[in-house]
């Protein structure tokens, strides 16, 4: 699944879990395999959407461990009837999902199960939902499926666990006329009864999470790759054919990438990609029929923007590496759920960088991935990237985007670098062949880097995966010194890692694995050099100024100015440094021109900002230096693209203008509101959003709230609805933000998937905080209602935590949250949301007066 863009693409959806289960007590998830085996699946199910049921027959052919029983998952289904090897069996249904068939006289071994079945199809996004679309005013339906992490038992008994591996026979019977997907190709379509029935070719051996079926009216381009895989790129009649022409030219170049880098050719004849109206992640890699949100997948030549584009990229690539990773070789376990996630967020780099060069995502990646897992891994309380799973809620909580994502693709990024490309890529090409249509842990892949590269990977890499956190190395006179690093209050850590410095000139022994390392830098030299390993360095302050000096000189790459700048503002998060020491740091900047390092700039720009909200004047001095560093740019870049320009000039500028803008340079603000008068259809898609906001927050009128909220609720432009969203969010008018936080509660308008980028925006606002604030705690039970069981549910304290800053938001925090520790999928994040607010608050405490100071002396 994809979650890396969590917050701009939040995610959510309604569920069935009630109040009473997520409170219920700790339960074990018990694992079925262990009693019941299967091999192959014959499932039949006759969908009726507009009665919002199911009804289906499921044969189950496997093996049983257990003398006169057999078990199975099941949520939510009436059971009809039941029989083993043709023997009317008795059932019963328990609470932990478990379905049990009983038989006397039965023996452990060779088995057959029918089960006759129905169910419901409701809104929530998992299992077998709608999603809802208009069509020339016409309201249609698509009915989907999502079943990561344990959503297939929903739909049919099953043993629902990944190491569950089975071959399917399924078929379908729908409405006429409607387009039905699988994960396979249709054997045969026909009509019977008046229905139509859609039989699929019989499925490689696969785990049950990753079957999927889609169903209703889509349109759809075709082509095929070098080795004659179909790749079908879908969505519904309102979106127009041109938005799919990109994914489809990404998805055919990276299937063929990836043909060759695994060395192990795509598995299955096609490969098809939906874009779905609603969806609670940001994509699924189900085999062969890949789903995603309409943003991840969907790029209208005229409306969306660089960035978009690149997201869709990496989104696409994301889910393909997950054909091979996840889906050809599964984990067996969901502790192991780093193998499917940190690899493919590490491919989906790799293959984007094989296939745009010109994009330099590295520098993205370390401008995102990088900070993403920096800052949540300094937190005390994070959990390894490798983590027991003892609830079945715990599962979604595992899902956590800075962690299993970010952190476990730097931490294999790490490895690549330590082992060099090549005995990398020999190693995963040996680990595919040998365990394809298997399950595996994290030792077997290490046994094939070890194999491949000579050197112990599983001593290496288990310290880094099943440790949290991350070392920071301090620059002495006595040498290198390691020790955790952390922002806030924490435990006194003995942890140790073993480091790969990789500095700017030689150091023995390359790995710093015990507290100490005696060995001489000077003042210029630098650790972690392309800032490929999970740690960050302390420079003394001599070497820090050796360093600017170097910014002047331009020897160092961007990446390394980048790293630099960005390891200065989690040395200030952590109180290793002053944050008054960004400020000069800052002015040192001013000469850049790489889209990616002012990406971090304007990053520790915002970081200032906690510190000046309640200083007027220390506030006004913060603004004129963000104008005064953009300066030089915004002469150069204007608000018009230029002929030919280069696309990462076409991105800064947004950059530039968003600073140039806070710093309230008249001239931009006028130039923003002309463009705005010219209509929202002419904007440049990559200002769109800044210009809105600036429409909003300085020339603010009833009627501009109501054309804006209107056009978000009729557009079929989910980049539009983004960009409106995020422009709105900056009004300052007290009623606007009470007519908002009404609205997110409308599904007419805000669709549940969305609502997280309004609570987002609305709770890291000044003028806004402390109403969302309030409007969560009031809502609190249609929240639970709404969102308890879904991944989604731990993001209310997670980005309540991110918004907070004064003691008394902290305290109450603190009374809201406290309570609800005892909801397994809220317990961590509520941990960790308390920490982050008091380091935010002892911060602000500790220095704001030297910030104020620093800004006076500019
Ligand atoms: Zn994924």
């Amino acid at each position: 699944m994809d979650f890396t863009h969590a917050f701009s693409i939040a995610r959510l959806m309604q569920s069935r879990a009630t109040t009473a289960i997520l409170r219920g007590i700790m339960q074990k998830v018990s694992r079925l395999i262990n009693s019941f085996t299967p091999e192959h699946y014959t499932l039949s199910i006759t969908l009726n959407r507009e009665a919002r049921t199911f009804l289906g027959t499921v044969t189950i052919k496997g093996v049983t461990h257990l003398d006169d029983t057999l078990r199975v998952h099941a949520k939510d289904l009436a059971i009809e009837t039941a029989q083993i090897d043709g023997r009317e069996a008795t059932w019963t249904q328990h609470e932990n999902d478990e379905l049990e068939l009983t038989l006397d006289d039965m023996s452990a071994g060779k088995h057959i199960a029918v089960i006759g079945f129905s169910g419901t199809i409701t809104d929530g996004m998992h299992g077998l939902y709608p999603c809802y679309f208009e069509h020339e005013g016409i309201k249609k339906e698509l009915l989907a499926t999502q079943f990561e992490s344990h959503h297939a038992r929903e739909v049919f008994p099953c043993i629902d666990e990944p190491e569950a591996k089975a071959t399917f026979d399924v078929s379908l019977t729908t409405e006429q006329g409607v387009t039905v997907l699988g994960n396979m190709p249709a054997l045969w379509q026909r009509v019977e009864n008046g229905m139509q029935v859609t039989k699929f070719q019989t499925s490689p051996r696969m785990s049950s999470y990753l079957l999927a079926w889609v169903v209703g009216e889509l349109h759809k381009k075709t082509a095929k790759t070098n080795s004659d895989v179909e790749v079908n790129v879908w969505a519904t009649p309102a979106q127009s054919p041109e938005s799919l022409d990109f994914a489809l030219d990404i998805a055919v170049r990276t299937i063929e990438f990836f043909d060759d880098y695994f060395g192990v050719p795509y598995p299955l004849p096609k490969s098809d990609h939906v874009a779905l109206p609603d969806f609670s992640s940001g994509a699924m890699e189900n085999w062969g029929l890949i789903t995603y949100r309409e943003i991840a997948l969907l790029a209208d030549p005229k409306t969306t923007s660089i960035s978009s584009k690149h997201y869709i990229a990496m989104v696409v690539a994301h889910e393909l590496s997950h054909q091979w990773f996840g889906n050809l070789v599964t984990m067996k376990w969901w502790n192991n759920l780093w193998l499917n996630e940190s690899f493919a967020n590490l491919m989906e780099y790799i293959a984007v960088d094989a296939l745009h060069p010109e994009w330099n995502i590295w520098l993205d990646y370390s401008s995102s991935e990088t900070i993403m897992a920096l800052r949540r891994d300094a937190i005390d309380g994070v959990q390894a990237v490798q983590t027991e799973v003892n609830h079945p809620d715990e599962i979604s909580t595992l899902f956590d985007g800075a962690i299993v994502y970010a952190k476990g693709g730097r931490l294999l990024r790490m490895l690549e670098h330590y082992i060099g490309h090549e005995s990398f890529r020999a190693g995963l090409q040996t680990y595919f062949k040998k365990y394809a249509y298997q399950n595996t842990e994290g030792d077997d892949l290490w046994s094939e880097f070890s194999a491949a590269s000579s050197k112990d990977i599983a001593g290496f890499m288990n310290a880094w995966i099943s440790q949290p956190g991350y070392p920071v190395v301090h620059i002495e006179e006595s040498g290198l010194r390691q020790e955790q690093f952390f922002i806030g209050a924490h435990e006194q850590s003995n942890r140790l890692w073993p480091i790969p410095l990789e500095p700017s000139v030689p150091i023995t022994p390359p790995l710093l694995e015990t507290t100490l390392l005696n060995t001489n830098i000077q003042p210029g030299e630098r650790l972690n050099v392309g800032d490929t390993a999970h740690f960050i360095t302390h420079y003394p302050s001599d070497h820090l100024a050796a360093l600017v000096e170097q910014l002047h000189t331009g020897s160092l790459e961007a990446i390394d100015r980048l790293q630099l700048l960005h390891e200065q503002t989690m040395l200030a998060r952590g109180a290793v440094i002053s944050s008054a020491e960004l400020i000069p740091l800052l002015k040192a900047y001013q000469g850049e021109t790489i889209e990616s390092v002012w990406d971090i700039m304007a990053l520790a720009l915002g970081e200032l900002k906690k510190f000046v909200e309640t200083d007027k004047d220390a506030e006004a001095n913060l603004r004129e230096l963000s104008r005064y560093i953009a300066e030089r740019e915004y002469e150069r870049l204007g608000w018009a693209q230029k002929e030919n320009e280069p696309e990462t000039d076409t991105k800064l500028r947004a950059t530039i203008l968003s600073m140039t803008l806070y710093g309230e340079s008249r001239d931009a603000v006028d130039s923003a509101r002309s463009l705005y008068q010219t209509g929202i259809d002419f904007l440049d898609p990559e200002l769109r959003a800044l210009i809105i906001s600036n429409q909003v927050r300085h020339f603010e009128t009833p009627e501009l709230i109501s054309s804006l909220i209107e056009l978000y609720r009729t557009t079929s432009s989910s980049d539009l609805q983004m960009d409106i969203c995020a422009g709105i969010t900056s009004t300052r008018s007290p009623e606007t933000i009470q007519k908002l936080l009404l609205i997110m509660k409308d599904s007419s308008i805000v669709r549940s998937q969305d609502l997280f980028r309004w609570f987002v925006y609305l709770i890291r606002g000044r003028e806004s905080r402390m109403a969302t604030w309030q409007w969560m705690k009031d809502n609190w039970d249609w929240i639970e209602k709404t969102y308890a069981g879904d991944k989604s549910f731990d993001d209310f304290p997670r980005y309540a935590a991110t918004g907070l800053v004064t003691q008394e938001q902290l305290d109450d925090y603190k009374v809201f949250f406290t309570p609800m520790q005892e909801i397994p999928a809220l317990k961590r994040v509520i941990q960790l949301g308390i920490s982050e607010i008091e380091a935010r608050v002892e911060l602000i405490e500790r220095d704001s007066s030297a910030v104020h100071q620093a800004l006076d002396d500019l």
